[in-house]
């Protein structure tokens, strides 16, 4: 029988994505055998996202400041913007220093499954800041998946009309893949190769 507490922490632990009761159970053991070392370390780390972190109001990326870093970077190119679903595939797409404008993060994808509009994701904030002006390209950089095409096309759509030019990653990937697994070399073939949305 395990005591109150670890089965609070293994609670908690097994609603994070990809982890389940059993591999959360495990975590929590190994935690405790080094309350000494890694614990403090996780405990401190924790604190500092949750004091620290804050969403980016102008392009939805998580970073110390509000607008981000990469929004208020100069260097940018400020004229186009790569919409992603998620913050993870912002990071994996930037980490692969691949894109150099400005990013818009979606918080999803459309999902008649699950039950997610057009309105739960910030796609209206998108379309306001294309109409603000001085954007030329728009590349959707959603997911392989028939969710992630379905989202592109609705917005190209949307963008019908405006004077941006619409692109989409040219997906050489597997059908079905997610940016934030790619290796870089994948992600930036797919991005090289980008197309005028059909
Ligand atoms: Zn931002």
């Amino acid at each position: 029988m395990a005591s109150q507490e670890i089965e609070a922490l293994s609670g908690a632990l097994a609603r994070l994505p990809g982890l389940g009761p059993r591999s959360a159970r495990r975590a929590v053991l190994w935690l405790i055998k080094r309350r000494e070392t890694a614990l403090p370390q996780l405990l401190a780390a924790l604190t500092q996202v949750q004091d620290l972190l804050v969403e980016c109001d102008t392009c939805g990326n998580v970073d110390t400041t509000n607008p981000c870093g990469i929004c208020t970077d100069p260097r940018r190119d400020q004229r186009s913007i790569c919409v992603v679903e998620e913050v993870a595939d912002l990071w994996a797409l930037d980490r692969a220093r691949l894109f150099t404008g400005k990013y818009h993060v979606l918080g999803g994808r459309l999902s008649a499954l699950e039950g997610v509009r057009p309105e739960d994701l910030t796609i209206g904030q998108l379309l306001d800041r294309v109409a603000q002006g001085g954007i030329d390209e728009v590349v959707l950089a959603m997911n392989a998946t028939l969710e992630g095409q379905t989202t592109a096309h609705y917005i190209a759509e949307r963008l019908e009309g405006a004077t941006v030019r619409v692109t989409q990653l040219a997906h050489g990937l597997p059908v079905g893949g997610e940016l934030d697994y790619l290796d870089e070399g994948t992600l930036a073939q797919a991005l090289r190769a980008r197309r005028p949305v059909t």
